[in-house]
């Protein structure tokens, strides 16, 4: 037996929309199934796409494509390296209730069974959000390991005891069992076998980012020209910026096709350093993450890291040596920190969350902006740039963020900042 399902249609209407290309006052957004199916002015929206669709007003919010996340290990209390499908969705479904709506699962150094395990659990948890199902949370969109192969002198929060040489025959392991969900991985160019690990994953279409490394200017430069064309955390665990040494941050933001990102906490990186990172890379290459912990969206306590404990007090989260070590930060508060503290234009600040992001995955022709044929994946903004609504996929979220009929937002962690 077979009946006809009438694909859900949904109209936004009012609010101001953000689109790659502008900024449109009093805009219109219809969406169709999964899909966006218009962008634009409500007169010249078709009639035909109006009919019967469900009206969300959306008068004073700001409609934004849902953000992207290419660096986030946990989330709601559980880790990437928890390695079971279900933690995999308490990240997921954390990082959505504040903006994420894409995502990939970070694995922080450890070993390789442990890195096998959570990889096998975020290949079921992509095929179970393929076939429709595991719905309410941020879309997996592979998978992201930070290290091994990295310097143990700017290991940050890694575990040292899982730092290792660059061994192509893990990789290849790696590859056969995540095969395109092998996004992307962090390397040190002076790991050993460093600067051959970067040409293994260029070659194999990974993106291959910088980071956790004490790479002088010249071996990161020499990093760049094999392919390597991503930072991770820019200025945190890497060699910094000095006049006679610009390092390895010098070098990667004097390389123009090289995507840096930023944990815009403002605990990770002075205000006036982020600006330099924006100044140097602009929106187009400048990419929010998080590098969040199991500790975002959870209160104050103590977690785990990769066999690691981490004290979070005041939502900062540090080492028992004090080292910071990732953060309980969301890309709702990014954003409204790039804005705020850096003095970034909210389209600008959007694009560095979701489009820029996206592009440095390959993941531009579905995700990251409102375009008609892209995934619906879309947020409200507040006027206080909380994340009031989420979309994805054409779904709405319950996020708890909503607003009350007597127009009060309801209190969430995102407002903070
Ligand atoms: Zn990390």
């Amino acid at each position: 037996m077979t009946r006809v399902v009438i694909p859900s249609r949904k109209w936004i209407q009012g609010g101001t929309v953000i689109t790659p290309e502008e900024t449109i006052p009093n805009g219109t957004v219809v969406v169709e199934g999964e899909k966006i199916v218009y962008v634009g002015s409500r007169e010249d929206a078709p009639s035909e796409l109006l009919t019967g669709a469900e009206l969300v007003e959306a008068g004073a919010y700001t409609i934004v494509p849902g953000y992207v996340d290419v660096h986030v290990h946990g989330g709601g209390g559980a880790d990437a390296l928890d390695g079971t499908p279900e933690a995999i969705m308490t990240v997921a479904r954390a990082h959505a209730r504040q903006g994420t709506t894409s995502f990939l699962v970070t694995a922080a150094t450890a070993s390789a069974e442990d890195f096998r395990r959570t990889a096998r659990s975020v290949l079921e948890v992509m095929q179970a959000q393929a076939a429709g199902g595991a719905p309410a949370a941020a879309d997996v969109v592979g998978m992201h390991l930070e290290g091994p192969f990295l310097a143990p002198s700017r290991k940050g929060a890694q575990n040292e005891k899982f730092i290792r040489a660059v061994d192509e025959r893990e990789l290849e392991e790696l590859l056969a069992l995540l095969g395109t969900s092998f996004r992307m991985m962090t390397v040190a160019p002076d790991a050993p076998g460093g600067l051959a690990g970067i040409r293994w994953l260029v070659r194999h279409g990974i993106v291959a980012s910088i980071g956790h490394t004490d790479a002088s200017f010249e071996l990161t430069k020499a990093a760049v020209a094999l392919g390597a064309n991503h930072a991770t955390h820019t200025f945190n665990a890497m060699r910094g910026l000095h006049h006679r040494d610009p390092g390895t941050v010098g070098a990667v933001l004097t390389s123009p096709g090289v995507f840096c990102e930023l944990i815009a906490d403002g605990i990770h990186v002075h205000p006036g350093a982020m600006r330099l990172v924006y100044e140097a890379k602009g929106a187009d290459r400048l990419v929010l993450v998080t590098d969040a912990l199991s500790a975002m969206g959870r209160p104050d306590g103590t977690y785990e890291l990769a066999g690691k404990t981490v004290v979070v007090k005041g939502g900062v989260a540090r080492l028992e040596t004090g080292e910071l070590a990732g953060s309980t930060l969301s890309m709702g508060q990014a954003v409204a920190n790039l804005v705020r503290r850096v003095g970034v234009s909210l389209a600008e600040a959007v694009r560095a969350a979701s489009l820029t992001p996206a592009r440095s995955i390959g993941l531009d022709d579905r995700k990251g902006s409102l375009a008609p044929g892209k995934d619906a994946d879309l947020l409200l903004l507040n006027p206080e740039l909380a994340v009031a609504r989420v979309m994805i996929r054409g779904t709405w979220l319950e996020t708890g963020n909503e607003v009350k009929e007597d127009g009060k937002e309801d209190k969430n962690e995102n407002n903070g900042g």
